[in-house]
């Protein structure tokens, strides 16, 4: 499951698809920022459990 920049998929923590950024999102209505480390806006947010194979 992937997420877009803006979309409230709901409190938890995401991981960039990017670069590794993580951000927690602690209220259901919370909207996925732009990544804070690269910049990026039309980055994927995904949760971490599905994000094992980005880590090198
Ligand atoms: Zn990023």
């Amino acid at each position: 499951m992937a997420y877009s920049t803006g979309e409230k998929p709901g409190n938890g923590t995401y991981i960039c698809k990017v670069c590794g950024q993580k951000v927690v999102l602690d209220d259901n209505t919370d909207t996925l920022p732009p990544c804070p480390k690269c910049k990026k806006t039309l980055l994927h947010w995904v949760p971490p459990c599905t994000v094992v194979f980005f880590y090198h």
